[in-house]
């Protein structure tokens, strides 16, 4: 078994057949490690881009990668992908990349690109920047930088070098050996099903009719944020800012709400959100009167 650590660099540009913008893979960088994370072996695909010939400037400067070695050394995605696909093969291959954004962008070039989006090679993935990050105390959540994190464990960086495919597979490398727990990281380590590529790149939304098959906003129990008792609707739903907002009334204290209801639909369920905000009270004997 081997850990295939995979870095993508990416161009952003505009589709027209997508109507929007994209991310669209110029190179692959890969190192194989061994159960002993050391580097057995290393993979480097520069890719030719089938949506603009042109590389941005933001990309040029972040990759020092140029429009010349991409005509020169590119192949097309597909290409790449069967060649790295071999590559990479193996019994129980763990991928890894730092922060899952990477196998976002795989994920979506390969949809885009192949017409499906069940990348068949790759079966365990895990984020190699979430299992770093769980070694680092932090005051917040946020994500932290390969940059960032080599330094914290002491890794001396070369800057300049980052940003290549390659040289941010080798740092990442670096940064696993200093916390390498074969136990721990087990539990970081997903099996890639096609659900699992599916809710990958599910992009959830906010619902905005007012009945569907999913939600029915007139079964919510609207409670009052005080008592927690269940509220009388005072006027009907209106859709405001891809919510439902209405006026109710907590009989038992007393108080008049804007009541608003959130529903967002996720790959598997319904998330439902409620806030209540105390109405003014002009406002609030006005609506009593009508
Ligand atoms: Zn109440």
């Amino acid at each position: 078994m081997n850990y295939i650590i995979f870095d993508l660099e990416w161009n952003n540009a505009y589709s027209y057949a997508k109507k929007g913008f994209m991310n669209e893979i110029i190179e692959i960088g890969a190192v194989k490690l061994n159960e002993r994370l050391e580097i057995v072996d290393t993979f480097k695909q520069l890719i030719l881009p089938k949506i603009t010939k042109k590389l941005s400037g933001r990309c040029k400067s972040l990759t020092n990668i140029t429009n010349e070695e991409l005509k020169q050394n590119g192949i097309p995605f597909a290409d790449a992908i069967k060649d790295f696909s071999r590559w990479s093969r193996g019994d129980g291959n763990v991928f890894m990349s730092w922060s899952n954004s990477d196998l976002y962008v795989l994920t979506n070039n390969y949809q885009t690109f192949l017409g499906n989006l069940n990348i068949n090679f790759i079966t365990k993935y895990c984020d190699a920047q979430k299992y770093c990050m769980s070694f680092i105390e932090r005051e917040n959540n946020n994500q932290i930088s390969l940059a960032d994190c080599g330094e914290a464990f002491g890794i001396k960086i070369d800057t300049d070098k980052l940003h290549r495919a390659l040289t941010d597979c080798y740092l990442t490398a670096e940064c696993l050996k200093k916390v390498f727990d074969k136990d721990k990281l087990q539990n970081y380590i997903h099996d890639c099903d096609s659900s699992f590529f599916e809710r990958l790149i599910y992009k959830p939304y906010l619902i905005t009719k007012p009945v569907t098959d999913l939600f029915d906003v007139y079964k919510q129990e609207l409670l009052c944020p005080v008592c927690k008792s269940k509220m009388v609707r005072l006027k009907d739903f209106e859709c405001v800012n891809k919510s439902f907002r209405c006026p109710t009334k907590c009989k038992k204290c007393g108080i008049t709400y804007w009541t608003t209801v959130r529903a967002k639909k996720t790959y598997d369920t319904v998330d439902v959100h409620q806030r209540s905000i105390e109405m003014n009270r002009k406002k609030a004997k006005k609506i009593k009167k009508d």
